[in-house]
């Protein structure tokens, strides 16, 4: 079977056909760098690593894009806040996001544009549209893209202009022909804003001018898949279509994939709404792989929504699944094989084929993690019946191919635990060191044959959620989830 993807396009589930075949070119729209990122703008970077590492799984060459607006308002107000160049300020949280993509395992795209580093190839794109009468160029420089001239403008929306019109609150511009009209070149206007000269005079790009010049650079005038979150469809991804195939006469992006947003109580996050929750926040307090975890639960599609008790079962579901590795990696796995061990070996035989394929099924990643647990389910019922089983190393192995597209699983078993457990006892204001002094104490009570003291230690923890296990002589602790998975 082919990958299917919704293309926002054409509005349906279509096989993936490259342009060229075994070749997929993406463009993915980056960050404007002018501040930490959160939680919500991470979903399209988790999502879109997911996408090209199965796409290079399946063995297609992959040429991935995304850029970063390092030329923008809000980069420019924030450095006049900090009285430092602008320059200063996208740099800096460059930095900070790559910092913040790596600690989530995403690998860095094949190219990664920058706005002020294009500007001659920026101002000749818009030389071909002034040109060719898709722009006009206003009295005092500015330059602006004519929608009316573009045929096809709301394609991907799926309205038209006159609808565009009704449902978008725009400000009156005189300087506009038409209302729904966008900036392509913008005029400096203070001393402070970075600039570089023109045909118009003095200036800097608009945003969506520079998605359709750096894609085509780097992919070619037609290229496979372009993503990003469904609030940029209008107007940003509308406008980077009418730019580049007014130009160019052909069609841009084949397929235009959306994710869907991060919710907190229905509502979006994001900065403007105020209800954001920053990616290292997160990461310092719930661990990494948590997050990305977080970002693939649901489809790409639906909204994913950011509660406490999402992160729970999430950790949880981490727990459950790096807590079956761990056994297996130690379990006896030579000897008479158990007879339950034939219907694990026959899920086991199509494991792969049965995620591969929910993930050629429009990336269903929700559906992968359901077959993970399934698998889960049927390792620990062999297991606990303690014969010897060539599965727990089939398991291992099954799972580690898995996690080079999920990028999930990929730790150590037993050093992932630990850090979990350690980082959910501080979230549930329990002390290690408490725990440990408590499990002295219970030891000096059974020594003494004391067991109501050792069984009120015991209910004591267990109350906090924390669970005491013996082996042997030695008692060792771990978190208590209410296993919801
Ligand atoms: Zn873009």
């Amino acid at each position: 079977m082919s990958i299917q993807i919704t293309n926002t396009l054409t509005r349906q589930k279509e096989p993936l056909i490259p342009l060229k075949e075994g070749e997929v070119r993406m463009y993915v729209c980056g960050p404007t760098v002018y501040g930490l990122t959160h939680v919500g703008n991470a979903r399209p970077n988790v999502f879109f690593d997911v996408v090209r590492r199965f796409l290079l799984f399946k063995g297609y060459k992959v040429i991935f894009v995304s850029n970063y607006t390092d030329v923008d308002d809000k980069i420019i107000n924030k450095a006049r806040e900090q009285k430092v160049g602008s320059l200063e300020v996208s740099e800096k949280y460059i930095v900070e996001f790559r910092q913040d993509m790596n600690a989530l395992g995403i690998r860095i795209p094949d190219v990664t544009p920058k706005v002020t580093e294009h500007i001659p190839q920026i101002v000749r794109f818009i030389e071909g549209l002034v040109k060719s009468g898709a722009a006009y160029v206003a009295e005092d420089g500015e330059v602006f893209f004519s929608v009316r001239n573009f045929r096809g403008y709301g394609k991907l929306s799926g309205r038209n202009i006159d609808e565009l019109l009704s449902g978008v609150r725009i400000e009156r511009d005189e300087k506009k022909r038409d209302p729904l009209d966008f900036s392509l070149w913008k005029p400096q206007k203070a001393a402070d804003e970075p600039a570089w000269e023109s045909p118009w005079g003095k200036g800097r790009p608009g945003w969506h001018i520079e998605c359709s010049v750096m894609a085509t650079e780097y992919l070619g005038e037609s290229f496979d898949i372009h993503g990003g979150g469904l609030d940029l469809i209008h107007p940003h991804h509308e406008n980077e279509i009418a730019q580049a195939e007014a130009l160019t006469h052909k069609q841009f992006a084949k397929v235009w994939m959306h994710n869907n947003m991060v919710t907190i109580d229905s509502d979006k996050m994001s900065k403007s709404v105020g209800n954001i929750f920053l990616n290292r926040d997160f990461i310092q307090k719930f661990g990494p792989e948590t997050l990305r975890y977080l970002l693939l639960s649901g489809h790409y599609r639906s909204p994913i929504d950011f509660s406490e008790k999402h992160i729970r079962e999430c950790q949880a579901g981490l727990h459950r699944i790096y807590s079956t590795l761990a056994r297996s990696q130690v379990f006896p796995k030579e000897g008479s094989e158990s007879p339950d061990g034939k219907k694990v070996m026959e899920f086991s035989a199509s494991f792969s084929q049965k995620w591969q394929e929910a993930m050629e099924d429009d990336f269903n990643t929700a559906q992968v993690l359901g077959i993970v647990f399934e698998y889960v389910r049927l390792m620990n019922g062999l297991m606990d019946k303690k014969k010897p089983t060539k599965l727990a190393q089939i398991f291992i192995d099954d799972m580690k191919i898995l996690s080079g597209v999920l990028h999930l699983f990929s730790e150590e078993p037993t050093a992932f635990l630990s850090n979990l457990k350690l980082l959910v006892a501080k979230e549930r204001g329990v002390i290690v060191d408490e725990i440990q002094s408590a499990i002295q104490k219970r030891k000096a009570a059974r020594e003494q044959k004391d067991f109501a003291t050792s069984d009120k230690i015991r209910a004591e923890l267990l109350a906090k959620g924390i669970e005491l296990r013996d082996s042997g002589q030695a008692t060792d602790w771990d978190i208590l989830f209410k296993e919801t998975t």
